[in-house]
């Protein structure tokens, strides 16, 4: 079970990975700097970004500050992005990469992942993704909405296989066949919208546990996650709930209650379906 902030899994590669990130999705450019400096002030290790975001310039800010307000070196962190979906060519995907290298203004990325399968046209950038890493400039590479059939399809051209899946997961989408077959193949799960955007924190099933264990819904919620070693970047801009949502690592759920939480589930997403997105 995942432990603490800094506390790792270990990837396919023999890589290590934080199990609690800080997403940045929706922090506007210019707060991402000092939004990421108190992360990881107060002991985040990993963050995830992506091109998408527009906010790596102020992730890469964020980085810095962070580490010199703490001392810390930049492998003692994990620094995440994703290359966008529009149908790159391998040199395009290339660029994209070098793109977000320059504007992370970072030396290596720990993890490039693509962002979303897109209609199956991530042949081309997942070659460049790996030549990129074979070159040294990515530690790792993944995925993102990947369903089984993007992953099969993957796996006939593949010559490295991804270190992780990031997908929407959370008690109402518990994503349990997705979670199996990837299990099966080393590939790690990582979770993304985990409080499926604030939605859950008021489901009446959460705050009843919330009372029992006398923690807030969200802490709840992330560690059930954790429990279940299901690697987590959740996402706020607000100091006080990057703490809170920090501090889950100082009890237990009884095993009735996970099976509550995870009972919830009702496939019900957040966010779009990666087979019916139209990119
Ligand atoms: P989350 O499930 O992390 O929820 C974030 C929302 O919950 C924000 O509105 C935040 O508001 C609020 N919140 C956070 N903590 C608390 C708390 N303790 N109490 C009350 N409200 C809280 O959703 P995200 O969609 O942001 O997902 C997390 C991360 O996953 C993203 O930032 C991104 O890195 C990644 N992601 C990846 C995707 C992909 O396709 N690969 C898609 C979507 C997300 P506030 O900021 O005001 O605190």
């Amino acid at each position: 079970m995942i432990q603490s902030l800094a506390d790792t899994l270990t990837l396919n590669n023999g890589l290590k990975i934080p199990g609690l990130g800080l997403g940045v999705y929706q922090i506007p450019d210019e707060e991402a700097p000092e939004i990421i400096k108190e992360a990881i002030i107060n002991g985040y290790r990993a963050i995830d970004t992506a091109s998408y975001y527009d906010n790596e310039v102020g992730t890469g800010l964020g980085v810095k500050k962070g580490l010199a307000a703490t001392g810390l070196k930049r492998e003692d962190l994990f620094v995440t992005s994703k290359i966008w979906n529009d149908h790159l060519s391998y040199d395009e995907a290339i660029t994209a990469f070098e793109e977000s290298l320059a504007r992370l203004d970072l030396e290596y990325l720990d993890l490039y992942l693509i962002h979303w399968p897109g209609n199956n046209a991530f042949e081309e950038s997942w070659k460049a993704l790996e030549t990129l890493h074979k070159a040294g400039k990515i530690k790792s590479i993944g995925v993102s909405n990947f369903q089984i059939s993007h992953l099969e399809k993957l796996f006939s051209f593949a010559t490295v296989t991804p270190v992780l899946n990031q997908i929407e997961l959370h008690p109402k989408l518990t994503q349990h066949e997705l979670r199996e077959f990837c299990a099966k193949h080393d590939i790690k799960i990582q979770a993304w919208s985990p409080l499926m955007q604030g939605k859950l924190l008021t489901n009446p099933t959460i705050l009843e546990l919330a009372k029992k264990y006398n923690k807030s819904a969200a802490q709840i919620i992330l560690h059930w996650d954790m429990q279940q070693d299901i690697l987590v970047n959740v996402k706020s801009s607000k100091k006080e709930r990057l703490i809170s949502n920090a501090d889950v690592f100082d009890f237990m759920i009884s095993p009735e209650d996970m099976e509550k939480l995870t009972n919830l589930n009702e496939n019900l997403r957040a966010g779009p379906d990666p087979d019916t997105f139209d990119f």
